[in-house]
């Protein structure tokens, strides 16, 4: 049962959830899929298999870096992963959520509100935004998960990164020859990878990664480039 599974999961991990965060992510987990029959927020429908491969998943990357008191920044938020379930364990985190789809951020915004919990819910792209002075080197960190490869998301997500904080990139564990690739990208972005922190989904043989990129300089201004170009030729 999802309750037994967080509960469980989170110990495995090393994270004590506070008071109200097993409550607060069942409802989250039935407002997902409630949502999901009305347009598609993610492709697991089984609830033990959703707590463990969003919700753990999530608190795996609170296990390798701890966002506690942190302002972040969740780049293409989809259904909330990492973002909002993170927020959840960790309700001093000063939260904003941006998605390009109108309907996804709809859904985080009224389901943040349910939870009681407040976050910032932005309708708008990556590239866009990192461009605007209200958003740009704003952020303790910027996270995201499944949205680009690492060289293109570097791009949309650095510039929301103060110098000194972190990108935090959710990777599968196969991923060398993508962070390889992604050094010089980064480097030309104002950053460093500066390691990279396995866990395994408690309940599960996967293993995932965080890729923990720390912002040494100012992102150059001509960055973000439009999506096109960022896709036609990665830095
Ligand atoms: N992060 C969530 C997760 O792991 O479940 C959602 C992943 S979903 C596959 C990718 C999301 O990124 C979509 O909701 C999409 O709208 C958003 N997205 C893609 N490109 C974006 C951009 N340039 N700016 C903002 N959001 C973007």
């Amino acid at each position: 049962m999802l309750e037994d599974i967080l509960a469980g999961g989170a110990s495995a991990l090393g994270i004590r959830l506070p008071d109200g965060a097993l409550r607060r992510y069942r409802q989250y987990l039935d407002a997902l899929l409630s949502a999901n029959e009305a347009f598609n927020l993610t492709a697991i429908e089984d609830e033990d298999r959703a707590a463990r491969l969003h919700f753990l998943d999530a608190l795996g990357l609170a296990s390798r870096f701890d966002l506690s008191g942190k302002s972040v920044i969740d780049v293409g938020a989809g259904g909330g992963i990492p973002g909002l379930a993170l927020k959840i364990a960790a309700p001093d985190m000063e939260l904003t959520l941006l998605d390009a789809a109108a309907k996804k951020v709809d859904f985080l915004s009224r389901t943040a509100k349910a939870l009681e919990l407040s976050a910032h819910c932005v309708w708008g792209r990556a590239e866009e935004l990192g461009r605007e002075p209200a958003y740009r080197e704003r952020y303790d960190a910027a996270v995201s998960r499944a949205v680009a490869r690492l060289n293109a998301l570097a791009e949309l997500c650095m510039p929301f990164v103060r110098v000194g904080g972190h990108f935090l990139a959710m990777k599968a564990a196969d991923s060398d020859q993508e962070m390889e690739e992604a050094r010089p990208a980064i480097e030309k972005l104002g950053g460093r990878l500066a390691d990279v922190r396995e866990y395994t989904i408690p309940g599960t043989d996967i293993l995932r990664r965080v890729a923990v990129i720390e912002k040494t300089a100012p992102t150059p201004e001509r960055y973000p480039r439009r999506w096109a170009a960022i896709q036609k030729r990665a830095l």
